[in-house]
C-alpha cells in the first residue's frame, strides 16, 4: 500500500509523520503548482469547488509517483465536502486511475468508522503508532509556532524573503526530525535565527486578519501567496486557522492545551449557527480580530463556496458593528496575480489612511 493525500499548505509534513508512524509507505504529492491545478481543472466539473480540482491534480501527480491509496477527510453538513470523495472516486475511475480511497468522516459523527479505518491502515504495534501520531502533533505545533514568527517578521525584515528562506529550511529539518528532542532543537535554533535577522528601522506595520475557507487560507498556490504579498506591502498577517488548531478543534474536540476557536461565542448575533466549512469561524474570527485591534480583515473563499458566501453576506453588519474594514476575495483557476495585487494594494492603502486618521 502506497498512501497519498491532498497537499494543503504544510499539512503534508504532519500527515507524512502520522502515516509513516503507523507503518505505511507514503507518497507525498508534489507541491501544488499550475500543472496540479491544470490537471484538476481538466478533469473536474467546471462548477466544482476549487479545492476539489486541486486535490484531483494532487492525486494524478501522486499516481505518477506510484501511489495506490488515498487518505482524505470527508465531511458532514451543509456544504459539498461530504461528496468530494465520491465525485473524485468516479472521475479517477473514468480516467482508468486505480486508487483505493480511505475517507475519514468527522470522528464525533462516525467514531466507530474512524476507529475501523485506523485499524485497517495501522501496520505497527500500537505503541509505535501512537509515537507516530504524537510526532505528527508536535510537528504541527512546531510549524505553526515558526510560521507565526515569520508572519510577524515579513513586514519588518530589512531584506524581503530572508525569514521565508529560514522557514523553508525549518520545514525540511522538521520533516527529518524523529524525536521530540529533535523537534524542540529545530524550533529553538530556527527561532534564534529568525530573531537575529536584520530589521528595517522605524517600520510602521498594519495588522490584517485572514479568515476564510481552510484550503484557500492555507494553500499558497490557491491564494497566490497572499501572505507574502501582504508582508511585502508592510502588513503583519494574523490568522485563527492553523494546522494544530484545526487538528485540536476537529479531531480532539478542543481538549489539547491550545487556545480554541469559539465561533459559537463570537459570531452571534451576526451568524448564529454552523453553516458548513469555515463560514462560522470566518465571522467569529473577524469579530475577534476587530476586538484585538487589527486594522482590517481579508476573507478568502473559493468561488461558489456556500459557507463563505453566507459569511460574506453578514460581513457588512460585522463591519458596521465593529468598525473593522473587511475585503472578500473569491479565488478560482482564473484568478490573476495582477488583479489580486492591485486589490491588495488598494485595500492596504485605505487601511493605512484610516489608521493615520485615527492616530490623529
Ligand atoms: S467549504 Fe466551500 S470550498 Fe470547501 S467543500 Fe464546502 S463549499 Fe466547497
Amino acid at each position: 500500500m502506497k498512501v497519498t493525500f491532498p497537499h494543503m499548505g504544510h499539512l503534508w509534513l504532519v500527515l507524512k509523520a502520522a502515516l509513516t508512524g503507523i507503518g505505511l509507505e507514503v507518497v507525498v504529492p508534489p507541491p501544488c503548482t499550475r500543472r496540479t491545478l491544470e490537471l484538476g481543472v481538466r478533469h473536474a466539473p467546471e462548477s466544482a469547488c476549487l479545492p476539489l480540482k486541486v486535490n484531483l491534480g494532487n492525486y494524478l501527480e501522486a499516481k505518477e509517483l506510484g501511489a495506490d491509496t488515498i487518505v482524505m477527510a470527508g465531511g458532514v453538513g451543509p456544504c459539498r465536502i461530504g461528496y468530494y470523495s465520491q465525485v473524485q472516486r468516479e472521475i479517477l475511475r473514468d480516467l482508468g486511475c486505480a486508487y483505493e480511497m480511505v475517507v475519514f468522516e468527522p470522528p464525533d459523527v462516525h467514531f466507530n468508522e474512524v476507529w475501523d479505518k485506523i485499524k485497517y491502515l495501522n501496520r505497527r504495534p500500537w505503541q509505535d503508532g501512537v509515537h507516530g501520531v504524537v510526532m505528527a502533533w508536535l510537528k504541527a505545533c512546531a510549524v505553526d509556532a515558526l510560521e507565526q514568527e515569520v508572519q510577524r517578521l515579513r513586514p519588518r525584515e530589512a531584506q524581503t524573503g530572508l525569514a521565508d528562506a529560514v522557514f523553508r529550511r525549518a520545514l525540511q529539518e522538521l520533516d527529518a526530525a524523529g524525536s521530540r528532542k529533535e523537534v524542540n532543537r529545530v524550533v529553538k535554533e530556527i527561532k534564534g535565527e529568525l530573531a537575529a535577522l536584520p530589521l528595517k528601522p522605524d517600520v510602521r506595520v498594519i495588522r490584517v486578519g485572514i479568515v476564510g475557507e481552510i484550503y484557500t487560507v492555507l494553500e499558497p498556490l490557491v491564494n497566490l501567496d497572499i501572505e507574502k504579498r501582504l508582508g511585502a506591502l508592510g502588513v503583519e498577517v494574523v490568522r485563527g486557522l492553523f494546522l494544530s488548531r484545526w487538528i485540536n478543534d476537529n479531531l480532539f474536540k478542543g481538549l489539547l492545551p491550545l487556545p480554541g476557536h469559539h465561533p459559537e461565542k463570537t459570531a452571534p448575533p451576526f451568524l448564529n449557527h454552523f453553516v458548513g466549512g469555515h463560514g462560522w469561524e470566518s465571522v467569529g474570527d473577524t469579530v475577534t480580530f476587530a476586538r484585538r485591534g487589527c486594522d482590517g480583515v481579508i476573507q478568502l473563499a473559493p468561488l461558489t463556496c456556500m459557507p463563505e458566501i453566507v459569511a460574506h453576506s453578514v460581513m457588512p453588519a460585522v463591519q458596521q458593528a465593529t468598525g473593522i474594514p473587511v475585503m472578500t476575495i473569491y479565488l478560482d483557476e482564473q484568478t490573476g496575480e495582477a488583479g489580486l495585487q492591485t486589490r491588495l494594494e488598494a485595500f492596504v492603502d485605505m487601511l493605512r489612511r484610516q489608521k493615520g486618521v485615527r492616530a490623529g
